[in-house]
């Protein structure tokens, strides 16, 4: 028998589609795919707005078709592309719609919010393997998404650095349980600070973020630690775990990407430079590792790893996210939904940063609680909350 470490055939290639190709975690995917032209090929591309990025990306990576959800750019689009024979498609539900071509075997979901939501479920349903770095999905429909992908018979790979630290750490330990799981967060560019220093601090603060160059959205998320909030919630529905198996431990430095905890006391972590590369590589090469270029870690260079409790009485927003996946139903999709429309607010300059959380425990308050939703009441309860969020940032 030849072992070989290597697809050296054109038929074992991987056909990746790339939905939000033209953010920070797509175009961190597209490095990794230049890179390893024998692995993988690309079958689709897509961006919201930002048409040129896409047309550069379509001309260099020459995929079957490329979707621009704004239709106004459509024109653009297909303009700078029609000497290639690449199918252009324009709107929303092209995005979901191309998710059923036969062509592609693995899907990047990396779209931000609640928008990725559809086109991942288009996706499972028509049984591609999921690379998962859109962890809203995962937040407002876990069950319905776990329940699918388990029908279909399709993994869900987290590209999540966290969450990849954990899978790499559960590979070969399929028949252990995970007895408890730690959530390693950076505690983002207020860690240690108090209510009252972050009363007056200012988006440019909040997105300059100490470890990470990422979309403005999880920049922010991070700073609220409510991307912690929302990774919690990902890891309930990626390991199958209790939240209260989920222990959240801020290390700075963000070398240790997260750690499990056996039943027999052992915990495993997997550590590397903050660097999103290696697990979006990790995701799209399981269960191989293909040699890569990234940088080492050098301990020489990290003299010091810190771990310390996070603060929640601060950063409240953590608590909410407990309280989402306590209470469960429609509830992680309404803290969504308002974390989404608060996090665009603040950055637009209409709430502080405390706001944040203060409009998200307002929404979580008053929208209507659905114990058991179906994906229709999923859809709804985020309309409305985004809705009456708004309306309630006009208060303000
Ligand atoms: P980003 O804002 O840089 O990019 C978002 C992408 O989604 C863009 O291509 C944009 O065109 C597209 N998009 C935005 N709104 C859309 C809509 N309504 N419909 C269709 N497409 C839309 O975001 P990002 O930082 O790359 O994050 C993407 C996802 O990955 C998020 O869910 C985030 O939480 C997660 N994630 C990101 C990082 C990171 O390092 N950036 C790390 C871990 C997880
Ligand atoms: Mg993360």
């Amino acid at each position: 028998m030849s072992i070989s470490n290597t697809n050296d055939n054109e038929s074992q290639k991987k056909h990746i589609a790339i939905i939000g190709s033209t953010g920070s975690i797509g175009v961190q995917a597209l490095n990794v795919i230049r890179r390893h032209p024998d692995q993988y090929s690309v079958e689709v591309l897509t961006a919201n707005t930002n048409a040129e990025l896409l047309i550069a990306q379509a001309i260099e990576f020459q995929p079957n078709t490329v979707v621009i959800v704004d239709k106004d750019k459509y024109p653009q689009v297909q303009q700078a592309l029609s000497e290639h024979d690449i199918k252009v498609f324009a709107g929303e539900k092209s995005l979901s719609d191309v998710m059923e071509m036969n062509s592609i075997d693995t899907v990047l979901t990396a779209v931000v919010g609640f928008a990725g939501l559809t086109p991942t479920l288009r996706a499972i349903e028509y049984g591609k393997t999921i690379a998962l770095a859109n962890k809203e999905t995962m937040v407002v429909a876990g069950e319905i998404v776990t329940k699918l992908a388990t029908q279909k018979n399709v993994p869900i790979l987290p590209v999540d650095s966290e969450h990849s630290a954990i899978f790499q750490s559960i590979v070969g330990e399929w028949h252990n349980p995970i007895e408890k799981i730690l959530l390693t967060a950076s505690g983002g560019p207020f860690f240690g600070k108090d209510r009252n220093f972050l009363k007056t601090v200012t988006v440019d603060d909040a997105l300059h973020h100490p470890n990470w160059s990422m979309g403005k959205k999880i920049t922010i998320d991070s700073a609220t630690l409510m991307n912690k909030g929302l990774e919690i919630i990902e890891a309930k529905w990626l390991f199958d775990v209790a939240p209260e198996q989920i222990e959240v431990v801020v290390h700075p430095q963000s070398i240790v990407h997260s750690l499990v905890q056996f039943r027999d006391g052992s915990v495993k972590a997997q550590l590397g430079l903050p660097n999103m590369e290696l697990p979006i590589h990790y995701a799209l090469s399981y269960p191989m590792r293909h040699a890569d270029s990234t940088p080492r870690l050098s301990f020489a260079d990290y003299p010091t790893l810190t771990f310390a409790q996070p603060d929640p009485d601060t950063f409240t927003c953590l608590a909410l996210a407990y309280q989402a996946i306590e209470k469960g139903g429609n509830m992680p999709c309404i803290m969504n939904a308002a974390n989404e429309i608060a996090v665009s607010a603040f950055l637009k300059g209409q709430i502080s940063f405390l706001d944040i959380a203060d409009t998200i425990a307002a929404a979580m308050a008053k929208n209507t609680f659905i114990a058991k939703p179906s994906l229709d009441d999923l859809l709804q309860t985020d309309k409305e909350t985004r809705i009456s969020t708004l309306n309630n940032i006009k208060t303000i």
